[in-house]
């Protein structure tokens, strides 16, 4: 494969595109609508100045892009990494446009990034960074415009930051305007565990079609964090047999299963997975091609591509991280016959129990957690069968069935809006 072949493969934005046309073709979308639906409506970059603790001012390059506000305000995650790039939020913002329609919520999608390396930055620079970040895009943020979320390296202190930069310009108290944060500034119970929680809805339900019992079937988890912590525990605790965990330092694999328990103990003692005792060492990569029933990448992007899919030894693929997989994987993985729950649905619990969050915002009024977690399972049994049943009907696979189902609704809203002017 050539560079350009590698770094197009590699691209976010153009796996999301790549499935965006096939869908969109299959759907029989004029090509206009189709440009407009593929196209971002807007991209902010600022460049934002920060004192930092030794006294020297440095500059920071932010992203926050809006893909569509045709079913309602954009919703999207805040990423925090040195290697944050325009096309991959381009993507992501993309993705999180069918993800909201996915799971019939009534969002568009958004995503941000600032290109920074937070183990090397001290809380207050974080605070700085994220403050004078929310400050500078703060016309286009907003309970009815935009509401940010945590995502990679980002999480509910983050949040509360945004919300208090935002709240502090409007002079009240917005708890809309964010998900994701503390319980007591107005968060959601259930909602630190959603996405985790969401990925085993839907690997249950792909465990009803094939007959599978929990027990026996072996899950490998790539990334311990938000997503692949809350899903390895909740999993272990339903009676998944957890054999392999890792974290970007590596992991552990063990074929008579992992105490999570222990290793969440770990964890926290430590700050890596390096190390734990309870199985044999391995690679963050390695892991993914180890003999399993179901692979759970729950870490970041482009993880599984034409180079490893053949690889991989899992029969069952449910998506926690946002496009682990490349276009060139899925065809591989869906020549081989693997079961793929796509990203756009399998971690569509996240966003979920956010859209919960912003309605109890909104009415002041806060739901016990056994009512999140019954409605958000509700909603995510139902998108799975629609995805399937849609896939059956259109005969492609689980990836373009969700697009389509999600490209159709997005569609017919703006048909039923029209364009303005
Ligand atoms: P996080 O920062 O909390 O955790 C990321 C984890 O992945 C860490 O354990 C890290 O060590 C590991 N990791 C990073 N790069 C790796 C690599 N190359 N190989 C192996 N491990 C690696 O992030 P998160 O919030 O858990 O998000 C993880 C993924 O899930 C991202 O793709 C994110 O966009 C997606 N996602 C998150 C949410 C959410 O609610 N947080 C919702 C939907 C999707």
């Amino acid at each position: 494969m050539s560079v350009e072949e590698k770094s197009k493969e590699h691209s976010v934005y153009e796996s999301m595109a790549a499935r965006y046309d096939v869908a969109a073709r299959k759907l029989g979308i004029d090509e206009g609508l189709s440009q407009y639906l593929r196209t971002p409506n807007r991209e902010i970059i600022v460049h934002i100045p920060v004192s930092m603790d030794n006294g020297t001012l440095r500059v920071f390059d932010g992203y926050r892009v809006q893909h569509s506000i045709a079913r309602g305000p954009c919703k999207g995650g805040l990423r925090y990494a040195p290697d944050v790039t325009l096309d991959e939020i381009r993507g992501l913002a993309a993705e999180m446009t069918w993800k909201c329609a996915v799971v019939n919520i009534p969002f568009g999608g958004a995503k941000g990034g600032i290109i920074c390396d937070p183990p090397k930055l001290s809380m207050g620079e974080l605070e700085r960074i994220t403050r004078r970040y929310t400050a500078e895009i703060l016309d286009y943020l907003g309970p009815d415009r935009d509401v940010p979320a945590p995502d990679m390296n980002t999480n509910e202190q983050t949040m509360a930051w945004v919300m208090d930069t935002y709240s502090m310009h409007k002079r009240h108290t917005v708890t809309g305007s964010v998900t994701g944060k503390p319980y007591s500034l107005g968060g959601s119970l259930g909602r630190r565990e959603a996405t985790g929680r969401g990925c085993m809805v839907t690997a249950d339900e792909a465990l009803k079609r094939f007959g599978w019992q929990r027990a026996s079937t072996r899950v490998i988890v790539q990334g311990f964090g938000n997503v692949g912590s809350q899903a390895a525990r909740l999993m272990h605790e339903a009676g998944y047999k957890i054999i392999g965990v890792a974290d970007i330092s590596g992991g552990v694999f063990n074929t008579s299963g992992i105490d999570i328990r222990g290793l969440w103990d770990y964890k926290e003692k430590n700050k890596t997975l390096k190390g734990f005792a309870g199985g044999e060492a391995i690679g963050a990569q390695e892991i993914l091609e180890q003999d399993c029933d179901l692979l759970l990448p729950a870490a970041t992007e482009s993880v599984i591509t034409s180079k490893n899919a053949h690889k991989v030894k899992a029969k069952l693929l449910v998506e926690g991280a946002n496009s682990p997989t490349t276009p060139p994987a899925d065809d591989i993985l869906f020549d081989r016959g693997v079961f793929v729950v796509p990203d756009i649905l399998a971690n569509a619990g996240g966003v979920t129990v956010s859209y919960f969050e912003w309605v109890q915002d909104r009415q002041g009024y806060f739901w016990p957690e056994d009512i999140v977690n019954s409605r958000m399972t509700h909603i995510m049994v139902d998108a799975f069968a629609q995805v399937a049943k849609f896939g059956e009907k259109h005969n492609v696979n689980n990836r373009i069935a969700a697009y389509m189902l999600a490209i159709d609704r997005v569609a017919y809203c703006i048909k039923l809006r029209g364009i303005y002017a």
